[in-house]
């Protein structure tokens, strides 16, 4: 039977496993040999910490016990005289599986830059850091079913591949089987296809058929957005609420970033610690916070205001009706609200064309929900529910009226109020770990220039 290292290091009554016979498998992290003990520190990514590993250096060859190698360790499971843990193992045998070459090995014992190991995706799982943002990329996802689960949000499947253009903008990857041919109804869908860049709209469908559901899947941008925030593929999460509104929005996105807060605060601790200590300083603290208080709210308009008043320079100016940058979202969490900030009804001219119009005839209902470090990590709406008025917008967005016939449908035959939004789960993950680049919380990022492993 294998022992997982986190079993052993994290078991409940670590005092009943003491004389225990155990097999561990995991890498090399380091050895240090002495004149009558050498320690194997070993680690087989179940958990942060390594288990030490106690052996006689008579019986071993050392020149096969190098960093990296994997190992199989078959003893007895010791109190541990260090303070770092409660148990270590006693080695009767060690056999290595697979050698590494200590001259070559890309991954040493010193620190390296975030940079050079996104050029060893292959290996840099094996390194602390990564190893604590794939284990909470991985709670946060169950956290995100966990939550939608006990709401009453049934999970469904939108398509990747799509022939539509969600909101009628570029920046969307093409779909092709031709090689010369340009005719797209001689493509493979006969006409042309997209990766999708949201599931908002069929979510839509089935949220007007289920109530409320949610999506989790990948999303596409061809943005040459070479920014920390941005990633050509990345993971969004898209709840539609029917027979809702704004304000059903924004309680459901709150309660869904404190879940996930409070979820890895208590399921987490250990890699928390880690970020805590060696990526952003005061990380428990931030999230305590966010779990415990109450966002902060206000309107495009009234944050305009702020932002023209607050004396600081700013690289893109700001006026109404002008998209916000993410130096401004910052600023409004960062330093005005100093905690997650609810931004509400926004110009009609810079939201999508499905969003509903307020009585204003000038701001739709949409929210974004901005954070400290980061700045945008939800976008939602109320939906247009109007037939009338969705047509007259998508007239006036000068797209297509057969392109959306079935959206429209939706507003022809038993149409309700819903919301819903979308959260980049990228993000999520950055603003749990206080990692600072986008490019280091998903396993294989693709961006500009980049689709290597
Ligand atoms: P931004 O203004 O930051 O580019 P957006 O307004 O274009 O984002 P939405 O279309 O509202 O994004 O998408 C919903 C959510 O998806 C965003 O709030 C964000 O968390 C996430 N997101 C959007 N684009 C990206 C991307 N290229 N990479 C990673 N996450 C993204
Ligand atoms: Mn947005």
């Amino acid at each position: 039977m294998r022992t997982k290292i986190k079993q052993i290091l994290h078991a409940k009554d670590p005092s009943s496993l003491i004389g225990k016979t155990v097999s561990v498998y995991g890498w090399i992290r380091t050895v240090r040999a002495q004149k009558t003990f050498a320690f194997i520190e070993l680690n087989d990514g179940t958990t942060l910490a390594n288990l030490q590993i106690l052996a006689d250096p008579s019986t071993i060859d050392f020149t096969q016990l190098t960093t990296g190698a994997s190992l199989l360790a078959k003893g007895t499971l010791v109190e541990s005289p260090g303070k770092n843990q409660a148990l270590e193992l006693k080695a009767e045998t060690l056999s290595v599986l697979g050698p590494c070459s200590a001259e070559t090995f890309p991954l040493q014992k010193k620190r390296h830059s975030f940079e050079f190991l996104r050029t060893i995706a292959h290996l840099r799982p094996r390194t602390n850091t990564q190893g604590a943002v794939l284990r909470i990329r991985s709670a946060l996802a169950l956290a995100t079913h966990l939550f939608f689960n006990q709401r009453g949000f049934y999970y469904v499947q939108t398509p990747i591949i799509t022939g539509s253009d969600c909101e009628g903008g570029g920046e969307m990857f093409r779909v092709t089987t031709l090689d010369k041919e340009t005719d797209p109804s001689k493509d493979f869908f006969g006409k042309p296809a997209y990766l999708t860049v949201s599931g908002q709209l069929e979510g839509e469908i089935l949220a007007l058929a289920l109530s409320d559901i949610y999506t989790f899947g990948p999303t596409f941008r061809a943005e040459n957005s070479n920014t920390s925030r941005h990633l050509a593929e990345f993971w969004m999460i898209e709840p539609e609420m029917a027979f809702a509104d704004l304000k059903d929005d924004m309680e459901c996105a709150e309660s869904y970033l404190k879940f996930c807060v409070k979820y890895v605060l208590e399921h987490c601790q250990e890699d928390l610690q880690f970020f805590d200590k060696f990526i952003e300083n005061g990380l428990l603290t931030r999230l305590q916070h966010v779990a415990a208080s109450p966002f902060a709210h206000l309107t495009y308009t009234h944050a305009v205001d702020i932002l023209k008043k607050c004396g600081k320079t700013f690289e893109f100016p700001v006026e109404w009706g002008t998209d916000l940058q993410s130096e401004h979202e910052r600023y409004l969490a960062e330093e005005h609200c100093k905690k997650p900030v609810i931004l509400t009804d926004y110009p009609a001219a810079i939201k999508s064309f499905y969003m509903r119009g307020n009585d204003d005839g000038k701001t739709v209902a949409a929210m974004d929900v901005l954070v400290p470090k980061i700045g945008e990590i939800i976008g939602g709406s109320q939906r247009e529910e109007r037939l009338d008025i969705l047509e007259q917008k998508i007239a006036e967005f000068g797209l297509n009226r057969d392109d959306y016939w079935w959206y429209l449908q939706l507003r022809e035959y038993g149409s309700v109020p819903h919301a819903g939004f979308g959260l980049g789960f990228e993000r999520l993950v950055l603003f749990t770990t206080g990692m600072e680049n986008i490019r280091d919380v998903i396993p294989f990022p693709r961006y500009p220039g980049h689709a290597e492993f």
